[in-house]
């Protein structure tokens, strides 16, 4: 090695050490043991260097370093654990407060990202302290909205809110059918205390593993009516066929009788030229006649079992034809009520969100040929919450039932009602002016404020919000449910009870 080489080989140790020397004292801290021995290395490698010694350091700390990042991957991923069940319970405990369950929701969502190291465990710690600072002080400090990266699970997004609304309304048909479904039940109490990104997600496969297992299990019902549709149709045929042979054969007995015939009445006419005398005459004659009867006899068998036979295969196709239309009946039926099951909210028996939708593109189509007014109202219950909070979900449910009936009841007959979602509904009202409008929508909240409901021998005031529009030039069917929709947050600002409108 020449003294150059010598040089540069010396400097990169120097530097090596003292690289070695910062990092082992960045990490001191980590535990005991580590910082006896990086303590240990650090003097190996201080000064004049003893390489020989701090290889056997080196050696030491390695194995002491993996046990260390086992214990430090456990170490993380029980804080993470526990910091994702402290903030479950805070959330459970201020589910009434809306922006605290956000930043619970959206701390649970990014506790699910991987963290890498022990580093990034401090802000979520320090999240989780404000977020229960907040709650226990009632202040609510700026630091909590820090932002995250699965925007999308925003309990204020919009299509957040609007997945949890159609999960929920899924859940509501699904629960008619299968109302002791563990895993309805679960989802469904999980959707009223909140999902996270990753509960819902969840909840939208297992609904929909549902729904395909329904519709698969329509298409073989399906499958099995048209299969004995053909089986009957493939009866028919047969039976036709085999009448068809009878009849062609038929005809060849026939066209054989009838030549018999005719070279008896040959036979005769020869008789009758040549016959020498009377007598043979009379003897050839009988016996020609005597023949032709016997064919004609089996003639008129061959028909009356001919006419028989037709007469049994027409008995057979209509019996198997009303056997078909039997069958296309019963399926008939059985598709309506699928159809009118899948656009019927269960609960009130109200036309549901689907059912709306297919109502508002043909009004909406019929406004735009015929300019004919067209109005959309939303009416929101006031304070639902507090009915079941009160009272319970039964009897939440029961008013529910209650208010849709009255809203119903109060509709003009070409004015379309549905259940949007929740404790809220949706009205078309064509060929009304917004005056009109505006006075039918108050008359139904005036008589809904004066049912008389009573819960647990409590009088109760139900009351709901209006909010509506009519459909003007160049609007879209989502910009005027837009301003309804914006004309009910105006009535429910301005103290509830009220229909605010164009
Ligand atoms: P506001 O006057 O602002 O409209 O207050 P609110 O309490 O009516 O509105 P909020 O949106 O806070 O609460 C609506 C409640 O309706 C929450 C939900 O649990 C309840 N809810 C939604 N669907 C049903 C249902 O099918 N049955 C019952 N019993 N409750 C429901
Ligand atoms: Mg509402
Ligand atoms: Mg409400």
């Amino acid at each position: 090695m020449d003294a150059k080489q010598l040089q540069s080989y010396k400097q990169h140790s120097t530097l090596l050490s003292q690289f070695i020397v910062r990092l082992s004292a960045f990490y001191e801290g980590l535990s005991d043991d580590l910082d006896k021995e990086l303590q240990t290395l650090r003097g190996h490698l201080s000064g004049t260097p003893n390489f020989t010694l701090a290889t056997v350091s080196i050696n030491k700390l390695n194995r002491a370093l993996q046990s260390q990042e086992i214990t430090v991957k456990k170490y993380n991923a029980d804080a993470i654990a526990r910091l994702e069940k402290s903030i479950k319970v805070l959330q459970k405990v201020v589910f009434e407060n809306e922006a605290l369950k956000q930043n619970a929701t959206k701390q649970l969502i990014t506790l699910h990202q991987p963290v890498g190291d022990l580093f990034s465990i401090y802000p979520l710690f320090q999240q989780a302290l404000d977020l229960h600072h907040s709650a226990l002080t009632g202040q609510f400090p700026d630091a909590l909205n820090t932002p995250t990266t699965a925007d999308n699970a925003d309990p204020a997004n919009p299509l957040y809110k609007s997945i949890l609304e159609e999960l929920n309304q899924l859940l509501d048909s699904y629960a008619q059918k299968m109302p002791n479904d563990v895993k309805l039940l679960d989802i469904k109490n999980k959707l009223s205390s909140g999902m996270d990104e990753d509960e819902l997600l969840k909840s939208c496969v297992i609904v929909l593993r549902m729904i395909v297992q329904d519709a698969m299990s329509e298409a073989s019902l399906t499958g099995k009516v048209i299969q004995s549709l053909h089986n009957s149709l493939a009866k028919v045929g047969n039976e036709i066929q085999v009448s068809m042979e009878d009849s062609r054969s038929q005809f060849k007995q026939r066209q054989a009788g009838n030549a018999v015939l005719q070279s008896h009445i040959e036979t005769i006419e020869e008789a009758v030229n040549h016959s020498e005398s009377f007598d043979t005459l009379k003897e050839q004659t009988q016996y020609c006649v005597q023949n032709i009867a016997q064919t004609l006899n089996q003639q008129i068998q061959a028909d009356t079992a001919g006419q028989e036979q037709l007469m049994n295969l027409l008995g057979s196709m209509q019996s198997r034809i009303e056997q078909l239309q039997q069958q296309t009946n019963i399926y008939k039926k059985k598709l309506a009520e699928q159809l009118s099951l899948s656009q019927t909210d269960p609960l009130t028996r109200l036309p549901n969100r689907q059912a709306y939708n297919d109502k508002l593109s043909k009004a909406f189509q019929k406004w735009q040929d015929t300019s004919e007014d067209l109005a959309v109202a939303i009416i929101d219950i006031d304070h639902f919450k507090s009915i079941n909070d009160r009272f319970g979900h039964a009897a939440g449910d029961k008013t529910l039932q209650v208010v849709g009936r009255h809203l119903k009841q109060h509709l003009s007959k070409d004015a379309f009602i549905a259940r949007w979602g929740g404790e809220e509904f949706v009205l078309l009202l064509p060929r009304n002016t917004m005056k009109e409008v505006k006075d039918g929508l108050e008359k139904m909240r005036q008589a809904l404020s004066e049912l008389p409901f009573k819960f647990k021998q409590e009088k109760v005031t139900i009351t709901a919000s209006f909010g509506a529009s009519l459909f003007k030039k160049g609007d879209t069917p989502e910009q005027v449910f837009d301003r309804a929709d914006n004309y009910l947050y105006q009535a429910k600002r301005e103290g509830r009870n009220q229909v605010v409108t164009d």
